[in-house]
């Protein structure tokens, strides 16, 4: 039986500051009973350091690819550094965090949907899982996966309803719930949390983002996967350590790590 969690969405470059060393945020992740975590890259500027974070420490791993806000910056260049760094470093194990955004900015849907579609053929071309990241574009986020028939895919902090959890889980592919679900007032997610299959569920804070309850207003972190497990437990109603073997279990699985 698994005994400890996996974040399996960490921005980690983003939490690393003045005041905060990796060393802490490790730390902290050891002393919650956090083992590992996996860090997604954004933009192009931060490829390298999340190579860099991975290759650090046994228990990181990290993931290229372009945010799609971030797709105007895409270039031939670009995809083929994306396409070296995953060679050459097996603690790179997704592409991620990939996908479409109309929350930020609708003004350039095209472009999102042609970057999300090179990235997902540069997944299939590494052999690597994709991170979907799909923020009020469920079905053209669906329907591209379908068409381009994306097998390995797990949808990171997942908002869509219980149809559309179900749909995605049809293909076989993972959800990922993060803090949102200890918010009082999320009912949808709490939902999600209670009807989606647990041997398709992971957990992952989004950290430095959406922190949980009791810590909302703060930088999150990885340590505080333990309460986004504990809430989870709690709407099941299934002891922690079994939420926590079958979800670090599946993060496992589906990262190969
Ligand atoms: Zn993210």
């Amino acid at each position: 039986m698994k005994d400890y969690l996996i974040d399996t969405h960490a921005h980690i470059d983003m939490s690393i500051n003045d005041e905060t060393t990796l060393k802490d945020i490790i730390k902290d992740m050891n002393d919650a009973g956090v083992k590992k975590a996996i860090i997604p890259a954004v933009e192009i500027s931060t490829q390298d350091k999340v190579v860099e974070l991975a290759n650090s420490d046994e228990n990181l791993f990290g993931m290229v690819g372009l945010f799609p806000s971030e797709a105007k910056t895409y270039t031939p260049e670009f995809e083929l550094k994306m396409e070296t760094l995953a060679k050459n470093n097996n603690k790179i194990v997704a592409v991620g965090e990939i996908g479409l955004d109309y929350y930020w900015d609708k003004s350039f849907i095209d472009l999102q949907k042609e970057v999300f579609i090179k990235q997902i053929q540069l997944a299939k071309r590494l052999n690597l899982p994709i991170v979907v990241h799909d923020r009020e574009a469920h079905k053209d986020s669906f329907d591209i996966l379908k068409e381009q028939n994306a097998k390995n895919v797990l949808f990171h902090c997942f908002s869509g309803s219980v149809e559309f959890m179900k749909e995605c889980v049809k293909e076989g592919w993972y959800i990922a719930l993060g803090g949102v679900v200890t918010f009082k007032n999320a009912v949808k997610m709490k939902e999600v949390a209670k009807e989606v299959p647990l041997d398709k569920l992971v957990l992952e804070t989004d950290s430095p983002y959406l922190t949980p309850v009791p810590f909302r207003g703060k930088p999150n972190k990885p340590a505080y996967v333990k309460y986004v497990a504990e809430e989870i437990s709690k709407i099941r109603g299934i002891p922690l350590n079994e939420l926590t073997d079958i979800t670090t279990t599946n993060a496992e699985r589906f990262f190969g790590i």
